[in-house]
């Protein structure tokens, strides 16, 4: 039986791979559809379209916006969006340009703390316009500061460490608001996030809805069991799409694979055609 991976990162953001590379993993995985979900860029989608031709896998535009709601940072995932849309990637620039504002600033907090790095080592490394703390904790394994890009969030980069810095992020009803106006689904990845649970979390995705919400990221890498049916309940209960996928970043994430996330993930083919047709009539 095939599968499906909605939620896949290149080296157009913070992935360590290239789409066709990605591509070619998802191939050896039986993957039939996958979607390319770059932070805030979809430079990546071209690259990945041609290679879905060539290793006949379907490849969905996607999109994946950092946003913050007061309490959580939230993800918002676009689907089956006009990605080429001027207004939405003209946006998704704006949004590029405060992680170049961040950046340089860890960079700072980074060498007072006595590590020698730059931002053109992380510039050099990166080799993208969408640059993000993940290229910064590559560099630091590269000088061998630390030996994992957790090590690095752990010891440097994460809230409330030595070099965190907080971005300036859409909320995400705003998120939602541009996928929709490039005619895509909008999507809540990894729920986990949301500092919320059992009624907080439902007021939270039913605002979301109202705000234009499509779907719920209900199969996901790092969920356990009772995750994944507290967010199905969800979902139906607010008749909301499902939709799944592994997150995969490549050497960033090495725990997680294309298409089979830590082993078990498995995201049903028919998940697909409720998310094009929702498209259809946006
Ligand atoms: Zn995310
Ligand atoms: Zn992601």
């Amino acid at each position: 039986m095939s599968r499906i991976d909605l939620h896949l990162h290149t080296t157009h953001s913070d992935g360590s791979l290239r789409p066709s590379e990605v591509l070619t993993l998802a191939k050896a995985a039986n993957v039939s559809a996958l979607a390319i979900t770059d932070h805030d860029i979809t430079t990546g989608i071209p690259e990945a379209m041609a290679a879905g031709q060539e290793f006949d896998i379907e490849v969905i535009p996607g999109v994946e916006i950092s946003s913050f709601d007061g309490q959580s940072e939230l993800h918002i995932l676009g689907y089956c969006l006009n990605w080429q849309d001027e207004a939405f990637n003209r946006q998704l620039a704006t949004l590029r340009a405060s992680r170049h504002r961040r950046n340089p600033l860890i960079i700072e907090r980074l060498r007072a703390a006595g590590l020698d790095v730059t931002y053109e080592e992380v510039k050099s490394l990166a080799g993208t316009e969408s640059v993000g703390r993940p290229h910064i904790a590559r560099l630091l394994m590269q000088k061998k500061y630390v030996t994992s890009a957790k090590e690095a969030f752990d010891r440097y980069l994460a809230e409330g460490k030595p070099a965190y810095v907080a971005r300036e992020l859409p909320t995400p009803e705003e998120a939602i608001g541009w996928i929709r106006e490039a005619k895509g689904v909008a999507v809540l990845a990894h729920p986990t996030w949301v500092k919320a649970t059992g009624e907080g979390l439902r007021t939270c995705v039913t605002a979301l809805k109202e705000a234009g919400l499509g779907g719920v990221e209900v199969h996901y890498s790092t969920h356990n069991k009772t995750q994944t049916a507290a967010y199905l309940e969800l979902a139906q209960r607010l008749g909301l799409l499902v939709t799944g996928g592994s997150d995969f970043h490549g050497i960033t994430k090495p725990d997680i694979e294309v298409g089979y996330g830590r082993g078990d993930l498995k995201v049903n083919p028919r998940l697909l055609d409720p998310l094009k047709e929702a498209s259809a009539h946006l």
